[in-house]
């Protein structure tokens, strides 16, 4: 384990930590206030107008916010943060801060449904145009460029079915041809991989997953250099005003402490259940980064320094399959989102990844059958347990 991962452990438990005049807290106070008082007008003038640093609305910052904000960008390396009320107010956020009218954007296929939706809903109402692309080599990405282009979208590994984009390759061409390149990086979280080291220019988390880690709040974040996070803020945050809560964004430093070590037990507990899941009968395939057979597994092992994530899908070849799966676990949870610490299964393609035309679905590549587990800090054995009652359940002719 390099030196960099070593200390993500200290910089986690540390993150966040109050400074100077709050009566020694060792936790960040909460502070529940929408407006500040000023000493005087001149002080008034310079901070309202932001000629200097303060707080004055609500909108616009709040001291627990800021620690959380500042506890994320540390983690990811990166310059500076602003942490929104969901994933999607982040992703929306940032791609409406970056892009005007005429841009357009090339994104993977395999991406987080919702990220999609919003896509085609930017092209059609605001004409930001879009590309989506099955492979993201440079030369797929040379063929998809247009003269336009302004950012590419990564996902990595993807939801639901983990591909894995070679960021560091992705990030090059970008810098080479003037895009802005943005990682959603919900699913490795920079405990496993941080995508503004290897090239990228922002980085977006849904903290309602591992960051928060509890399954109890909603919540998103941007991190990137200074400069773009404050053009971001400008918009994003002043205009459009999707910002989180003081009280959700301590919760979200909370739940940030422990990131380090829930992230190595999610890793191995992942890994050990696809090494099983890829044995078993009635399983067509594992979809996991860890396995050495799977077809990311080489540019994951170089860029997920940390280990292959929490999340595993596997094909039961039917949705009926997948849905008897699901009904017949007692451990794990039927629940859609993923990150917190029990473990959570749905078939894809009735929840998640429902409601799409029959091209869309074929140009997915998402089978009928995929079940999609986000694998918790339980006991192995138990989940295991679990895992193999439901299949012989699930699964006719199952040898398990
Ligand atoms: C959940 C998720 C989002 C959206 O985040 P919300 O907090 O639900 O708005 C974006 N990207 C990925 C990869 C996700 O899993």
């Amino acid at each position: 384990m390099s030196d960099k991962l070593r200390s993500i452990f200290t910089t986690a438990a540390h993150a966040g930590m109050p400074s100077g005049d709050q009566h020694g807290a060792v936790a960040v106070p909460i502070y529940t206030t929408s407006i500040y008082e000023f000493p005087d007008a001149e002080t008034a003038d310079e901070i309202h107008n932001e000629r200097t640093p303060g707080y004055y609305y609500g909108r616009l910052g709040n001291p627990t916010t800021e620690a959380f904000e500042k506890a994320v960008a540390e983690l990811e390396v990166g310059g500076s943060a602003i942490a929104f009320a969901s994933g999607m107010a982040a992703i929306s956020g940032v791609i409406l801060s970056m892009c005007k009218t005429g841009d357009h954007i090339i994104a993977p296929v395999s991406h987080y449904s919702t990220t999609g939706k919003l896509l085609r809903f930017i092209e059609e109402r605001f004409g930001i145009a879009h590309t989506l692309v099955d492979s993201t080599d440079p030369d797929t990405l040379r063929s998809a460029m247009r003269s336009d282009t302004r950012m590419i979208w990564i996902e990595s590994p993807s939801n639901p079915l983990l591909r894995v984009i070679d960021i560091d390759a992705v990030a090059a061409f970008g810098k080479s041809n003037g895009l802005i390149t943005v990682a959603d990086n919900t699913f490795a979280t920079p405990f496993n991989q941080r995508p503004l080291t290897l090239g990228a220019d922002i980085v977006i988390h849904s903290a309602t997953k591992y960051i928060g880690g509890h399954s109890d709040l909603t919540a998103g974040v941007a991190v990137a250099s200074r400069e773009m996070i404050e053009t971001i803020r400008q918009s994003s945050g002043k205009l459009f005003g999707g910002n989180i809560s003081p009280q959700v964004a301590w919760l979200a430093l909370r739940g940030l402490k422990t990131l380090a070590i829930r992230m190595e037990r999610h890793n191995s507990n992942a890994y050990a259940l696809a090494d099983m899941l890829a044995a078993c009968t009635g399983v067509v395939k594992v979809f996991y980064p860890g396995l050495s057979s799977f077809e990311g597994h080489e540019i994951a092992s170089r860029q997920m320094k940390g280990g292959f994530g929490g999340m595993l899908s596997f094909d039961l070849g039917a949705l009926d399959a997948a849905k008897r799966f699901v009904d017949s676990v007692r451990v794990c949870t039927l629940a859609t989102s993923l990150g917190g610490v029990e473990t959570l299964v749905q078939p894809s393609i009735s929840m998640t990844n429902a409601g799409m035309s029959s091209s869309e679905k074929e140009r997915s590549g998402i089978p009928d059958g995929l079940v999609r587990m986000s694998v918790g800090i339980e006991c192995i054995d138990d989940l295991k347990d679990d895992v193999l009652d439901a299949l012989k359940a699930a699964v006719a002719n199952s040898n398990r």
